[in-house]
């Protein structure tokens, strides 16, 4: 089902969305400078748009969570706790609808992780297609994410005057159908779209210099490449890369014991593979001691052993950790050095 939504109506949608959700939007927190956060009204920069400092995924997977609460008198007690509530994202782009739906895969795949999947299942997801780059950073393109099918409820393109809402679950149609004053679209309507999307083809400078399927080969035999020298000598470790990104979800637990000693709780904590402490183990060895090794590692993870593991890239392009990073260490820079020095072997 796709339907037409007059730009002066997409307030009432999203109004009425309100009555039953909490809704995230998009808000500008400085110039140029974007944040998912509670909204009143409808009020994504559409054409302005660049993505947010941190991505939806704070929604699905919060920054700090409590997995159990936990008492030792008079005996033992253990309480599980998974936190939801209904709510929408609403103006979610391309390059992150592929985030959360990477993060789906992960959270599902050999474990199910009730924590995500509660709060997953009570989301509602409504996407803004991108119609240009959106900014200087972007290589959504090249990774196969600037264009989306699935993973949304509602994905709005804009049509200048109104949306064309492309419906993409039975729960996007019902909030369609209650919340939203639509026509139904015909035809012409689908062809504008295509030919809108075809036109963005080759905007793209931001690229990598070979296709994305040969990345996980290339970075398997490139353990000793140069690239990673160079950026050990230049990276902070910081793990800011990390912390924007929307398809990282390593996490750390510990345990919060209060001052009676006899109760407490256990949370989880986003953790980042770039900084020092990631992979000491118990015998005090690190694993990756130098900032070389944790952004190999970190490379390979998006490009390799992820992508492997699960057929698709676990970078979806957003630019996020080349904007953050406060060295400018950028992926197509340092991916396309690791394609040239392997062409010049
Ligand atoms: S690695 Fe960088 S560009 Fe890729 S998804 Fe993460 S933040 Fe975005
Ligand atoms: S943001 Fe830059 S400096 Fe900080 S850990 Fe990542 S690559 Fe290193």
């Amino acid at each position: 089902m796709r339907v037409l939504i007059d730009k002066k109506d997409i307030g009432f949608f999203f109004e009425s969305l309100k009555e039953e959700n909490t809704v995230y939007g998009v808000k500008q927190k400085e110039p140029g400078f974007y944040v998912f956060d509670e909204a009143e009204t409808f009020s994504d920069p559409l054409d302005k748009y660049t993505p947010t400092l941190l991505p939806p995924k704070k929604y699905l997977f919060p920054q700090k969570e409590t997995l159990l609460k936990f008492s030792t008198t008079p005996s033992l007690k253990v309480k599980q706790l998974i936190e939801f509530k209904k709510q929408v994202i609403f103006g979610v782009r391309p390059c992150d609808i592929h985030g959360i739906k990477l993060l789906d895969k992960v959270f599902t795949t050999d474990h199910e992780d009730k924590n995500y999947t509660q709060k997953r299942a009570n989301t509602i997801i409504i996407g803004i297609d991108c119609m240009k780059p959106c900014y200087k950073y972007a290589y959504c393109e090249s990774v196969g994410c600037l264009d989306v099918e699935d993973g949304f409820d509602v994905l709005l393109t804009d049509m200048g005057d109104c949306f064309y809402a492309l419906i993409g679950t039975a729960q996007g149609e019902a909030i369609i159908r209650k919340n939203a004053r639509f026509i139904n679209a015909n035809k012409s309507d689908d062809e504008k779209i295509k030919c809108m999307k075809e036109e963005r083809r080759g905007l793209f400078e931001n690229k990598f210099a070979t296709d994305i399927s040969n990345l996980p080969l290339l970075f398997k035999n490139a353990d000793n490449d140069p690239v990673w020298d160079e950026l050990n000598d230049r990276c902070l470790g910081c793990g800011r890369c990390n912390i924007v990104c929307p398809t990282c979800y390593c996490f750390d637990v510990f345990d919060c014991v209060d001052l009676n000693m006899s109760s407490g709780e256990r949370c989880r904590q986003w953790d980042a593979c770039t900084l020092k402490d990631f992979a000491v183990v118990a015998t005090g060895e690190n694993f990756r001691s130098t900032r070389g090794q944790r952004l190999r590692h970190r490379f390979n993870r998006k490009f390799n052993y992820l992508m492997t593991k699960h057929n698709t890239s676990f970078c979806v392009g957003c630019g996020r950790c080349s904007r953050s990073c406060p060295v400018k260490i950028d992926v197509v820079e340092t991916v396309n050095a690791v394609v040239n020095n392997r062409k010049t072997k």
